[in-house]
């Protein structure tokens, strides 16, 4: 078998979205599973919508995404001379022909068709215009598009996610090749790419299955053999209706922004319409690779749920190293104004920091709002904590300063040794640890949900466990309790 050569084929035109981050991995994931080629193209030949600063946003995201190419990025725009050879030769052959109606005439023709309430197909009025009567209007300067003529018949492909499709011709009416400032329309320029490209495999949305028998027939036309097309299921919002802005964020970079992780949206990106032989959901970019094929897309649409992909981001956060994850939490938590030199300086700890903290995160914002309670400064304390294990400031208040003590006194700073001054003095006072365990929680984190509270404490140093200790009773004394975060 010929070796395999994908492409994905974005067109800078918007910011890259979850729909076209999931087409690049599934091309990328044919391709490495195959020990293919995957093939970056720009497809920027609509000057009009480009940006080459959506290009760059582009190539950013899926580098983010670990999405490296193998060739390219070719700009679709540079081969311009050969998606007008490639017009020339169908011009030649008989097989376009030059359509002289106006974008005026058009306009009104497609009006009077709405009027009528009839969907608008171009007539063919230009087809029979003689060879040399279209040279001589061409050479006097008269404005032409390039239209393909469209043969009688049935146009069919073995599509490898829907299976054997095919479209009538009749229904497809003379598309447009080059405009009348010569560029190429999107069929015609993916059709001279695809073959200039040797493509294998067009993997792409369902979006686009009414344009696959234009440009089947552009490669009977052209004399090519075509590629195996496969047709994705489309992304829904929960509503059932297709993924739109009205659904939330779109683009990989908001999703970025919110604090998700490579891993876990390229392994949420591919659970959106693949489906791995097996019971299992977390996967990471190689163990996807090893799974991948085609025959694992399913037909029906892909429902987006966010949640799914927060739940996936904390699976993933869980399994990063700490030393991993470094480089990514540690500009966030510099924006937050915690770090700075204390996370040189104290690297061995910050790498156990955010071990510990990793577990209970979702996203990354979750690591840095758990994180400020392990840095000097004050913290808010949550509302619902109060509520439950601060109720009463009169019981409340003796046992932080009980806290304080055992705090304080505590020979070794370490877990097994703290633990066993907080139960002593408990039980001292006749109630349960439960009854000092939950105070101090919320007085240390500000939080009735940690990681285990005697490794919290650790992790923070006496030091700082007795300002939150001070602070806290503080705060009770004054009746300050506020809380935010809720
Ligand atoms: N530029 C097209 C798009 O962004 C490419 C479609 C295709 O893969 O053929 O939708």
């Amino acid at each position: 078998m010929s070796l395999i050569r994908v492409r994905f084929a974005p067109s800078p035109t918007g910011y890259l979205h979850v729909g076209g981050a999931r087409t690049a991995l599934f091309n990328f994931l044919l391709a490495r599973h195959e020990g293919g080629v995957f093939i970056l193209r720009i497809e920027d030949t609509d000057r009009e919508r480009s940006r080459p600063e959506l290009t760059e946003s582009i190539l950013e995201s899926l580098e983010w995404l670990g999405l490296r190419w193998d060739e390219g990025p070719y700009h679709q725009a540079d081969a311009l001379p050969r998606h007008r050879a490639d017009a020339e030769r169908l011009l030649a052959s008989g097989k376009a022909y030059r359509c002289f109606c106006s974008a005026e005439a058009l306009a009104k023709r497609r009006g009077e068709a709405k009027r009528r309430g009839e969907p608008f197909a171009y007539d063919g009025r230009c087809r029979d215009v003689s060879p040399e009567e279209s040279d001589r209007r061409a050479a006097g300067g008269e404005g032409f598009v390039l239209r393909f003529r469209v043969p009688e018949g049935v146009t069919s492909w073995n599509d490898l996610v829907h299976g054997p499709t095919s479209f009538e011709n009749r229904y497809i009416d003379d598309f447009v090749l080059l405009r009348s400032d010569g560029t190429p329309t999107y069929n015609f320029a993916v059709v001279c790419d695809d073959i200039a490209m040797r493509i294998t495999h067009v993997v792409r949305g369902d979006d686009h299955i009414s344009n696959t028998p234009k440009q089947l027939l552009v490669y009977n036309a052209l004399g090519v053999a075509p590629p195996a097309f496969a047709h994705v299921p489309l992304i829904l919002g929960p509503d059932g209706k297709r993924l739109s802005k009205r659904h939330g964020a779109t683009s990989v970079e908001a999703y970025r922004a919110a604090g998700i992780v490579p891993q876990a949206m390229v392994n949420f990106l591919a659970l959106l319409g693949w489906s791995p032989d097996e019971d299992r959901e977390v996967f990471d970019l190689d163990e996807l690779v090893q799974r991948f094929t085609l025959a694992g897309i399913v037909k029906k649409s892909a429902i987006f749920d966010v949640q799914k992909l927060e739940w996936l981001d904390g699976q993933h956060l869980t399994r990063i190293p700490a030393d991993r994850l470094e480089p990514i939490v540690t500009p966030l938590l510099t924006a937050a104004g915690l770090g700075g030199k204390a996370l040189d300086e104290r690297r061995a700890w910050y790498l156990r920091l955010l071990d510990v903290l990793k577990i209970r995160a979702r996203t990354l914002h979750d690591i840095v709002r758990q994180a400020r309670a392990y840095f000097p400064g004050p913290i808010a304390y949550n509302a619902d904590a109060v509520r439950k294990h601060w109720a009463d400031p009169q019981t409340a208040s003796p046992i932080l300063a009980d806290l304080e003590a055992v705090v304080r006194d505590a020979g070794s700073f370490d877990e097994a040794a703290l633990e066993r001054a907080l139960r002593d003095a408990a039980s001292k006072r006749g109630v349960a640890a439960a009854n000092y365990i939950h105070p101090l929680r919320v007085a240390l984190t500000g939080e009735a949900v940690s990681p285990g509270i005697f490794e919290v404490a650790v992790l923070m140093g006496r030091d700082l466990v007795l300002q939150r200790l001070r602070d806290a009773r503080a705060a009770l004394e004054r009746g300050q309790v506020v809380s935010s975060q809720g």
